[in-house]
């Protein structure tokens, strides 16, 4: 029995372990004033009511009534670890951030890896794509890759995010997962088509957090010395290889332990066994970006590899676990628009909308001045600006320097090296349709990267999932996988159809008829 527990699961005893004294502390109120007795309410005689004066029990259960924050709407679950980015290659050609400066720098960093749709109590081991965010605590301030583990998303503009993560998430009324809100949405934009490929294929269930790759996934910038820029994306391969749960282990485990990925971070990092990721880049000249025959700035695409070669420039190490959840990961803030001098935004309309999205997500969650708590302060150079108050003020807020600008009083003055990279752009102003390639992509994924049994777990993967949505819905998807090629389209359809049959078989439809509530054309859609 000893030898079965883990470290997770021996974390309390580990803690007492690591303790100098063994002695408990002695036992205070939030504000520090010493308890004599925390077993015990205070009462009016011994069996009589408790009285108000007992601050002990008011303080306490005060605190307890407030000690959720709100739930992130997308990747609530989600387990992150401490380490370093170390550079290995000499980018700075294209890039002058100091992250990148020399061969050997090292770089404290976070990662935040999670699922997208559940909730913060569900399963790890879904199917979902993996949140994959790493926080850069630079010598130029924070610089946060919110990424994925995947170089792509399933939309390219951001006015749509809202209502695809409804689609995802709970039926308004049911409060269930809706396979005809998913699919219906997913059917509807083709342009999801790629991603939903890489979803259902078997990397759609990574086994952990450790063998599944990062990607920054959007277009970035980077800007060198002289001024001169390209534009860049992210890579980060695993050290320790690709691994996908198969579909019968990953459902046997969200129900005998749910926590997989989280905990098996944890044990791999207290056991010293470090996990690790080679950091890539891939660049683009402005000139090539002008020509290429896709859109560079599509989130839905990823720039071909023989075209745009990985550049190695570094690994990143995760080796330490937080010290305490809620401290270090639960309130762990990441956001794009973060970036040091080097490093800017592309016109990618997805990162565009992020850059606004991500700051107005934490400054509800966790306030204006998220970035005062530790996890999220940028330890690494010092805070010198005119924002001042606002709630959980931490610091010293900036003492007696003015709050004021401009101002003559020697206070922070602008720093002209961090001048951002200048650029030209043109074009009437409307709301554009979207007229791209949406299959070109998907089908050199499904013919060429795929092997036939991958292609095969891919159709039966989609069809397990597809086959709870109604008729017209699975209809609608299907003629979206034909387009892509044939084969995936009557692969598909194929294994719909057998389910279909059994479902009639066992009558699971027939409900339709006895429903009297929906018209004829409900019906008939069903
Ligand atoms: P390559 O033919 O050079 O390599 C194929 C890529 O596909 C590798 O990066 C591989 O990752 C990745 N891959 C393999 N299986 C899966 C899967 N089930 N889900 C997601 N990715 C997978 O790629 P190209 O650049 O020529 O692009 C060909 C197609 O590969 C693209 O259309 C795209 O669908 C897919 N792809 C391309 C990527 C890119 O950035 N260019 C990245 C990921 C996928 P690994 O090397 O770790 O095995």
């Amino acid at each position: 029995m000893e030898e079965k527990r883990d470290f997770a699961s021996d974390q309390m005893k580990h803690w007492k372990g690591q303790r100098s004294s063994q002695q408990p502390d002695q036992l205070t109120t939030g504000a520090g004033v010493p308890v004599d007795d925390k077993l015990n309410i205070l009462t009016a005689g011994k069996r009589g009511p408790l009285l108000v004066q007992d601050v002990i029990f008011t303080d306490e259960m005060a605190h307890f009534d407030r000690e959720r924050i709100p739930e992130r709407v997308v990747h609530a679950k989600g387990a992150g670890a401490f380490g370093y980015f170390e550079v290995t290659h000499d980018i700075t050609k294209y890039c002058k951030a100091k992250v990148f400066e020399e061969i050997g720098k090292r770089t404290p960093i976070a990662i935040r890896f999670s699922t997208v749709a559940g909730e913060s109590g569900s399963a790890d081991t879904v199917r979902d794509p993996r949140g994959f965010a790493v926080k850069f605590y630079t010598d130029e301030g924070n610089w946060d890759l919110t990424g994925n583990n995947t170089p792509i998303f399933f939309i390219r503009d951001p006015l749509l995010f809202p209502s695809f993560i409804h689609s995802q998430k709970r039926n308004p009324q049911t409060h269930l997962k809706d396979a005809d809100m998913v699919w219906d949405f997913w059917s509807l934009r083709p342009e999801s088509l790629h991603q939903v490929s890489f979803l259902f294929s078997d990397r759609g269930i990574p086994d952990g957090h450790r063998h599944m790759n990062g990607y920054g996934s959007h277009t970035f910038k980077l800007v060198n010395a002289k001024g001169e820029a390209v534009y860049c994306k992210f890579h980060y391969k695993t050290d320790q290889g690709i691994k996908n749960l198969p579909v019968e282990e990953a459902g046997r485990l969200a129900q005998e332990d749910p926590d997989y990925g989280l905990r098996d971070l944890f044990n791999a990092i207290s056991s010293g066994n470090y996990p690790s990721w080679t950091f890539y880049i891939q660049v683009m000249s402005f000139e090539e970006a002008a020509s290429v025959s896709f859109n560079p700035f599509d989130l839905t695409k990823v720039w071909p590899h023989k075209d745009y070669p990985l550049i190695p420039v570094g690994k990143l190490v995760l080796n330490r676990n937080p010290k305490n959840y809620f401290a270090e990961v639960e309130q762990l803030a990441f956001d794009p628009s973060n970036m040091p001098p080097g490093i800017e935004p592309s016109p990618d309309k997805m990162l565009q909308g992020r850059l606004f999205a991500y700051p107005d997500t934490h400054r509800h969650r966790l306030g204006p001045n998220y970035l005062q708590i530790p996890v999220n302060c940028p330890y690494r150079t010092r805070v010198a600006n005119y924002q001042r108050d606002g709630p959980m003020c931490m610091g010293d807020n900036q003492g007696g320097a003015p709050n004021y600008y401009p101002n003559s009083f020697g206070a922070p003055q602008d720093y002209p090296p961090a001048k951002q990279h200048h650029f030209w752009v043109s074009g009437d102003v409307q709301r554009y349709h979207d007229e791209e390639d949406n299959v070109s992509q998907v089908r050199t994924f499904y013919n060429k990267v795929l092997n036939e049994k991958q292609r095969q777990h891919l159709c039966e993967n989609i069809a397990g999932h597809l086959k709870n949505a109604q008729l017209f819905i699975q209809k609608k998807a299907v003629k979206n996988f034909f387009d892509v090629d044939s084969d995936y389209g009557s692969r598909v359809q194929a294994l719909l159809d057998k389910y279909n049959a059994e479902e009639k078989k066992q009558g699971i439809h027939t409900y339709t008829q006895s429903t009297p509530h929906l018209s004829a054309k409900e019906k008939s859609n069903l």
